[in-house]
């Protein structure tokens, strides 16, 4: 989607004039939005470190709980262990601790101390010593006169004889003591043969005569621990391992030798030239028990059935009689392993916990949403509902009010309704007046033609001529037929009319009209054509009220030719479609276009007062509009008016 430059993105922009001041409204919209959106991610990023932190705590107090337990355990299976390598080693080398006094006991190692310039004491002395060195299985066994000096030796005859030797500077020599044997590891000067080195002080009396040393390999022991199942150390009051089940770590240091230390150990010549490099041993953390938690930096080129490198329990002992120390590790890789494996469940676990209560909390979030809508949506109900009621109350009493005026208008209808049928019989009556002098008149005629023939009567039966009489008498016969019709006709015509519509023939409605017209046609000697299509037509209306309506057309064309020589009417009648159209043509005047326009208006009258109401076109178009049709008027092409009206034909309705 393009976007102008400068709107922030993700955010519809309203164009809003309050804001129209130099898009300033847009900058202020950018400046707001960063510091929200900040607050956004900080919200979604502070749950998830949170809970990263609890999950790590937890890790470790796992770490450590499964940890500690498997310790204890593996605790005891140190100690135990290192129990047996204590009495291993004790047991090498208690095997002989008995030696150098043995040494003692023999005449010819006395009488060379006794007098150790002496040749031939000397050379059975050493042939001793040689005979008891094979005989026990040591490396070496010498004699020292009291100055520290090899009087007599094992290795007499071999190369690397000590004899002439000062050693002196051993520390054997230097803590040597009647009745007690003092221990020495070292690596010999001569032969560079490391050994470990038994000395007791041999004498007469008080007097110190001399040393008698066995040098024993450890070579054995060593061998048996390293086939062993974990790594042991054997060290010297410096710390430098003397004996090992590893033999990289062998005159390794546990702990980087000081100046002092270094000195001591050149002075005694103990280790050579040997470089005693720490091994790399660290401790992590030191236990209640004087057990330590170490890491082992393992060791190159070790062929051993065990692991010398990561995580150890190391287990030490001082060995009695000496100033050494063993050291015994238990692997804990596995521990540790384990340990991490719980750290990593029980984190998991933990972030597993969280993210459900998380679920859970966003569920009865959600719940809590939904109830609240629903509640809002009960309280919009409940508000639609009493508006609906009011709406309905309101409506009913519409309602009400509306049927009310309903039947109000329709009493108002029917009032009118009696009001024009009043009207219209009034007019009718109107009508009958205007006729009343002609009516009289047509009645007058038969009445005179009666008198004269009931005199004419009575005077030839005097003379006897009773022909006469006869043919009088049937004279007097159609006169009365003539009166009794015209009476019928009147009283047809004058009587309130039912409003229903039927079937009648046009012709006879016609014809019953001019009969009524009669005297006023024949008066004014006014010609009526009539000219009916297919001789009648029958109509759908009601016979009574449409006869008032010729009545008025007529009598208005008979008004309005009154006077003139020419006086015709033309009835002429035709059908269109569902309808009869019904022209009444006069040779009067015509309508004037100010006559046109008002004519059908009640009341509106050419005519004198007392003459016409002005009623009769408002009342004969009403009567044609019920019926279904139209009255209309207009002028004759060839001059006077012409009344048109359409009303339904009675075309299969019944009668
Ligand atoms: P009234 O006959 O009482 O005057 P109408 O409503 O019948 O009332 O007629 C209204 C007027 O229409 C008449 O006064 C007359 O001026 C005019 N009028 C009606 N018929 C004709 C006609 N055939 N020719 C000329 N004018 C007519």
């Amino acid at each position: 989607m393009h976007r102008p430059p400068g709107f922030p993105a993700g955010r519809p922009c309203a164009i809003d004039g309050s804001r129209s001041a130099g898009g300033s409204g847009l900058a202020e919209d950018a400046e707001s939005i960063e510091p929200k959106r900040r607050r956004f991610r900080l919200a979604a990023v502070l749950p998830l470190a949170g809970a990263l932190a609890i999950a790590a705590v937890v890790a470790f107090v796992a770490y450590r709980a499964v940890f500690e337990l498997s310790l204890s355990g593996t605790r005891a299976n140190a100690s135990h262990r290192l129990d047996l390598y204590a009495a291993s080693f004790e047991r090498e080398i208690g095997k002989y601790a008995s030696y150098p006094y043995v040494m003692a006991l023999d005449g010819s190692i006395l009488a060379l101390l006794a007098n150790p310039t002496d040749s031939l004491l000397r050379y059975r002395a050493d042939s001793y010593l040689e005979a008891l060195n094979d005989r026990i299985g040591t490396l070496d066994v010498f004699l020292l006169d009291k100055t520290g000096r090899v009087i007599a030796s094992s290795n007499w005859n071999k190369w690397d004889s000590f004899v002439g030797r000062d050693l002196s500077y051993r520390p054997y020599y230097q803590n040597a003591g009647v009745g007690r044997v003092t221990r020495f590891y070292g690596i010999g000067t001569t032969n560079r043969q490391p050994g470990y080195f038994l000395a007791t002080a041999i004498s007469r009396g008080n007097d110190t005569l001399g040393i008698g040393v066995v040098k024993v390999s450890l070579e054995q022991l060593e061998r048996s621990w390293a086939s062993a199942e974990s790594p042991a150390i054997l060290s010297d009051e410096h710390g430098v391992v003397v004996l090992s089940s590893v033999p990289a770590w062998k005159y390794g240091t546990l702990v980087a030798l000081d100046e002092k230390a270094r000195r001591e150990i050149a002075e005694a010549q103990q280790y050579n030239d040997r470089p005693l490099a720490p091994i790399g041993l660290s401790t992590l953390r030191q236990l209640d028990d004087g057990t330590r938690i170490v890491r082992l930096p393992g060791a190159a080129g070790s062929d051993s059935s065990f692991s010398t490198e990561g995580l150890f329990l190391a287990e030490s002992r001082a060995m009695p009689e000496t100033p050494w120390t063993l050291t015994v590790f238990t692997d804990l890789s596995e521990m540790d392993d384990l340990a991490r494996l719980w750290a990593a469940l029980a984190g998991l676990g933990s972030l597993l916990c969280l993210g459900l209560l998380a679920v859970y909390r966003q569920r009865r979030r959600h719940l809590r949403e939904i109830l609240a809508a629903r509640a809002a949506l009960q309280r919009a109900h409940d508000h639609l509902e009493s508006q609906v009621a009011d709406r309905t109350a309101a409506l009913s009493s519409a309602n009400e009010r509306l049927r009310e005026e309903v039947e109000e208008r329709e009493r108002a209808e029917r009032t009118l309704r009696d009001a024009q049928s009043g009207l219209v019989q009034a007019s009718k009556l109107a009508s009958l007046g205007q006729l009343s002098a002609g009516i009289a008149h047509e009645l007058n005629q038969p009445l005179a033609a009666l008198v004269t023939l009931s005199g004419n009567a009575v005077r030839f039966l005097e003379r006897g001529e009773f022909d006469t009489v006869r043919g009088n008498l049937e004279r007097v016969r159609p006169l009365v037929e003539r009166m009794g019709n015209l009476t019928g006709e009147l009283k047809s015509f004058a009587r309130k009319s039912s409003g229903e519509p039927q079937r009648v023939g046009l012709r006879k409605l016609i014809d019953d009209v001019l009969f009524l017209l009669n005297h006023r046609l024949t008066r004014g000697g006014v010609a009526v054509t009539i000219d009916i299509d297919g001789g009648d037509i029958e109509l759908w209306c009601d016979a009574n009220r449409f006869e008032q309506v010729l009545l008025n057309l007529i009598g208005n064309a008979v008004d309005a030719m009154e006077g003139q020589d020419d006086q015709r009417i033309h009835l002429s009648a035709r059908l269109e479609g569902d309808f009869a159209r019904i022209d009444i043509r006069d040779s009067g005047p015509g309508l004037p276009p100010e006559r046109l326009a008002h004519m059908f208006e009640p009341f509106f009258t050419t005519k004198a007062p007392g003459v016409g109401l002005g009623l009769g076109l408002t009342i004969s178009a009403g009567i044609i509009r019920d019926f279904g049709g139209e009255l209309v008027a207009s002028n004759a092409e060839g001059g006077g008016a012409v009344f048109s009206m359409t009303i339904p034909i009675g075309a299969g309705e019944a009668t």
